[in-house]
């Protein structure tokens, strides 16, 4: 069932990352959808905010400068929402270069991989689509789609880019710890995102989560733009029995994919603290 519109949206993705549209015409699909208060939430990048900020302002639609950042904890990536960051926190701009340079690693061994299964035009394409933005899974896998290799990003990422597959490289992400204390550093809180995408069994989960509220987590993502009821639920019990607030996200990345449009999220549960009280 498609959700109503809300009115916050703290999770989703411009052409600084793996998102399609600018970081203007973000802004400008929030304020027709309704959406008053909007965190722009590129990986492993703050590149698109500048942009977004002034389109906002002139669109009055709030902006909280936000960034989703690639973890890894207990060897499994973690995405890690930040909130109302300063993007020139000394602590977050190096963190980023150091993710970026781990992109670049891993995007020339994936490209490595594709060579060798005669899949060199993907990987150019892939590249090219890139230009300046963080170069990341879902570029080579629409590059795939492109030359004609696959018929959708899903099953790209099925048959290349999903661990154990043909282009798959692991990525050496920083510890989950070390990304939330830059998230601190710049002054913002750190959102645990989208927990019913971790492929994790209810121990490791309630670790995971645990383990997050200790390093001074300050939220968990309750309500995604792909979430369930129980998803939900569960995720609403957590927040409460860690002591942590709920956030809400759609993970927009691209018209015309149903299951994550801009500001279709669900509210968040009425006994669930909205973190976007507590940010700056
Ligand atoms: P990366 O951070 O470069 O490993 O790429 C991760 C991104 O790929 C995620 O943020 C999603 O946007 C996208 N992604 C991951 N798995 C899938 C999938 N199975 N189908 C479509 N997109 C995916
Ligand atoms: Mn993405
Ligand atoms: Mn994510
Ligand atoms: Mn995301």
């Amino acid at each position: 069932m498609p959700q109503p519109y809300s009115a916050v949206d703290l999770h989703c993705h411009t052409r600084a990352s793996d998102g399609r549209l600018r970081p203007e015409e973000v802004v400008a699909e929030a304020a027709r959808c309704g959406v008053q208060l909007l965190a722009i939430t590129d990986h492993d990048t703050t590149a698109g905010l500048d942009e977004a900020q002034r389109a906002a302002a002139a669109a009055g639609v709030g902006l909280l400068p936000g960034v989703e950042l690639s973890t890894q904890w207990q060897g499994r990536t973690i995405h890690v929402v930040g909130l109302a960051i300063d993007p020139a926190a000394p602590g977050l701009v190096a963190g980023l270069r150091r993710l970026d340079t781990e992109r670049q690693r891993r995007a020339d061994a994936i490209a490595a991989r594709l060579d060798r299964l005669g899949l060199t035009e993907a990987a150019s394409l892939a590249r090219a689509d890139a230009g300046d933005a963080r170069l990341t899974r879902t570029h080579f896998a629409r590059a795939l789609v492109t030359v004609g290799r696959c018929k959708s990003v899903g099953a790209a990422f099925k048959r290349y880019l999903a661990p154990g597959r043909g282009a798959y490289v692991a990525a050496e992400w920083p510890e989950l710890t070390e990304a939330m204390d830059w998230i601190r550093d710049a002054g913002g809180q750190a959102v645990l995102a989208h927990p019913q995408a971790y492929q994790f069994g209810s121990g490791l989960r309630e670790r995971l989560i645990a383990a997050f509220a200790a390093a001074g987590g300050g939220a968990i993502e309750v309500c995604c733009g792909n979430s369930t009821a129980s998803d939900v639920e569960r995720a609403r019990r957590e927040a409460e029995m860690h002591g942590l607030c709920g956030s809400i996200g759609s993970d927009f990345h691209a018209p015309g994919q149903p299951w994550a449009q801009l500001g279709r999220v669900a509210p968040l549960p009425r006994t669930t603290k909205p973190v976007w009280n507590r940010l700056r």
